[in-house]
């Protein structure tokens, strides 16, 4: 089956500045694909497959036990294919699969999730998929034959990692599908633990793409804040001193390698934050779909007022 050719439209009306920071934009549900695209963003940064998922009613690992697994593979290829080919040949990064225990027990077979007392420092993100590995197995095997009918423009991150064994672990199981990371597909992780942030270095010789600053849970778990916790919620700060200085050295660490940095959190979708990133040298910033055109234009702004100051230094 191959991808119908359509034409490549660019939607972005001609008032709207043109930047040399790529600005993306993140979708959470196939369904908001078209209004996505509409933005003119330069592609997705953080594509959510956890509501496909949740779309289905019955947890993923029942699916797989009870034989229907190519289910499970078809809900997620629907999924990313409308995406894909909304934004296509502008690249999508897809998060592979970061579920929380207490989202996930409201499924069908969901009773089988573990209780935790903290379940935002649990069993989630990249831990959950390399136990519940055939459930990862269908995540890349969906974007395996995604690449076959054509989309050459998917990338896959992972998410929470706090150890380089975590990402060199999930890219053999790609690799072991058939799905090949970097060739393939742009292989990238989420930056969401100070443990990431501090040993960044290590995981960029475990080879990346690219990689996408979590700064809703790097800034919880920098800050020792439960981002759902409203009682502490006041000394949440995505510009605290201490998370900007772990984001600016992992765009130094990533830049010095090569390494293509971003941010998906919802700080990029806060102007002051866009500053700062595009200031720090950040490649792209992913905002919410509304933040797009705000964003774009505070990003050109800041952009032409260093060009000016180089200028002035010359
Ligand atoms: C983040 O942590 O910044 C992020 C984008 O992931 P989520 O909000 O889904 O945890
Ligand atoms: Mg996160």
């Amino acid at each position: 089956e191959e991808r119908e050719e359509k034409e490549i439209v660019v939607e972005r009306p001609a008032a709207e500045p043109v930047t040399a920071t790529e600005i993306k934009v993140n979708v959470s549900m196939p369904e908001a694909a078209e209004r996505a695209a509409k933005t003119g963003a330069d592609g997705v940064g953080l594509l959510r497959i956890e509501h496909m998922i949740l779309g289905v009613g019955v947890h993923p690992r029942k699916l797989i036990e009870e034989g229907e697994r190519e289910k499970l593979v078809q809900v997620l290829m629907d999924g990313i294919r409308k995406v894909a080919d909304a934004f296509y040949p502008k690249p999508v990064w897809v998060r592979t699969l970061d579920a929380p225990t207490d989202e996930f027990r409201e499924l069908e077979g969901g009773e089988r999730e573990p209780e935790e007392t903290n379940p935002m420092l649990g069993w989630r993100g990249i831990r959950r998929d390399l136990e519940e590995r055939e459930t990862l197995e269908c995540q890349f095997e969906a974007i395996r034959r995604l690449h076959q009918e054509g989309y050459d423009n998917i990338g896959v991150m992972i998410p929470l990692v706090q150890h380089p064994e975590e990402l060199r672990r999930a890219k053999r199981i790609a690799k072991e599908v058939g799905l090949k990371p970097h060739r393939q597909v742009e292989f990238g992780m989420m930056v969401e633990t100070p443990a990431a942030a501090v040993l960044i270095d290590e995981f960029i010789e475990v080879g990346l793409d690219f990689v996408s600053l979590g700064t809703n849970d790097l800034t919880q778990y920098t800050l020792a804040v439960d981002r759902n916790n409203d009682k502490v919620a006041y000394l949440y700060d995505e510009k605290h001193p201490a998370v900007l200085r772990l984001i600016k050295h992992v765009i130094n660490e990533c830049k010095e390698a090569g390494v293509k940095t971003s941010i998906c959190g919802q700080a990029g979708s806060d102007p002051k934050m866009a500053e700062i990133l595009v200031k720090a040298g950040i490649d792209s910033i992913s905002a919410n779909i509304d933040a797009v055109p705000q964003i774009r234009r505070i990003v050109a702004r800041v952009e032409r007022k260093i060009l000016l100051d180089k200028m002035r230094e010359f």
